[in-house]
């Protein structure tokens, strides 16, 4: 057990947890920053960036590493390890990760979300040869390749066009027949040769050899036709699930998981908020969890003064 107690604990490494020990640290409140893997979140997985002021256009992990890099000056801690679970001992909170025991007066939860699988047949098996969730990651892995993204949002979209660069063409498939994402993200996709579309359809099979992916199954739900055709790689982009299964036992979720918080991001214990994409919310953006790791670490210096 550490014999530190943190006036501040902030659990994950995203644009919303970096946001809030950046402003715990200046309130000259003791913050630690606790993450499961590199900082960054979400936004190492992003290949540009184009609608988080000051930047222009920016890929993610630069971006990440622009919040990340001023944290250590200003006494920002830093701890590695996965959250397994958090005690209430009221005035008190308690942090279980794998390997170590955490004391702090408030916590900032900021875990964020995990892109949501397909569940359908091939998708765990071909994990690692031809099915990805991050464009900027494998992308180059499909250079002159036919490659395919589900989904029909702002992801799947951007990521598409990302991946123009390398594919000999890129498809999206989704299961409206009108796209989610933002019309000029849209636009730039319609004006773009290289993308394709499949509308009204939803993947139900990923099939291959022992390397690799070589098609996929995929079926109409408007028509119930059922098509085979061949793809070199597939991206998939169709939503979220939270990250918060260490906090379930706290009571301060939804019935799927998203943290609920009022609109100054406390949830219902006090001394606990939550910021970012795991919270409850409308818009999961870079811009709206910086806004609310800002908004919780003044929240919780209030809480720790008071
Ligand atoms: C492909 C893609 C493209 C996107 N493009 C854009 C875009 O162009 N513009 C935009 O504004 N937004 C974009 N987004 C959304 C944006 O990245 C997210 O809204 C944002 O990153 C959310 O920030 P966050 O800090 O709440 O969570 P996250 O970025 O998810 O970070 C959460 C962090 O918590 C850590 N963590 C989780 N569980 C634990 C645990 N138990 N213990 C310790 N650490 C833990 C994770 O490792 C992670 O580092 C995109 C997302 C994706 C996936």
């Amino acid at each position: 057990m550490t014999e530190k107690i943190y006036d501040v604990v902030v659990i994950g490494a995203g644009p919303a947890g970096m946001t809030a020990a950046m402003y715990s640290a200046r309130s000259e409140m003791k913050t630690l920053l606790l993450e499961r893997g590199v900082p960054g979140g979400q936004m190492n997985n992003t290949a540009e960036i184009e609608n988080y002021p000051g930047y222009g256009q920016i890929m993610g992990p630069e971006l990440s590493m622009k919040m990340y890099e001023p944290l250590a000056d200003l006494g920002v801690e830093n701890a590695y390890g996965l959250v397994t679970s958090i005690v209430d001992n009221g005035a008190t909170k308690t942090i279980n990760t794998e390997e170590e025991v955490f004391e702090t007066k408030s916590i900032i939860i900021a875990t964020g979300a995990n892109h949501r699988k397909l569940g359908v047949p091939g998708e765990e098996e071909y994990g690692a040869r031809g099915v990805s969730y991050c464009a900027v990651c494998d992308g180059a892995f499909f250079r002159d390749q036919d490659i395919l993204v589900v989904g029909g949002g702002d992801s799947a979209v951007e990521e598409a066009i990302f991946l123009t660069r390398f594919g000999k063409t890129v498809t999206i498939m989704h299961r409206r027949d009108e796209l989610r994402a933002q019309k000029i993200i849209q636009e730039r996709a319609f004006a773009n040769d290289k993308i394709k579309f499949i509308w009204d359809s939803v993947l139900e099979e990923i099939k291959g050899d022992e390397r690799k992916i070589e098609s996929v199954r995929y079926k109409n739900v408007k028509t119930g036709e059922v098509t085979e055709a061949n793809f070199g790689g597939l991206f998939i982009y169709v939503g979220l699930d939270a990250v918060s299964e260490f906090a379930r036992d706290l009571g301060i979720t939804d019935e799927e998981g998203w943290i609920i918080t009022d609109a100054t991001m406390k949830t219902s214990i006090p001394g606990i908020f939550a910021v970012g994409d795991v919270r409850q919310k409308d818009f999961r953006q870079i811009t709206t969890a910086v806004g609310d790791g800002a908004q919780a670490a003044q929240e919780a210096y209030k809480y720790v003064e008071g």
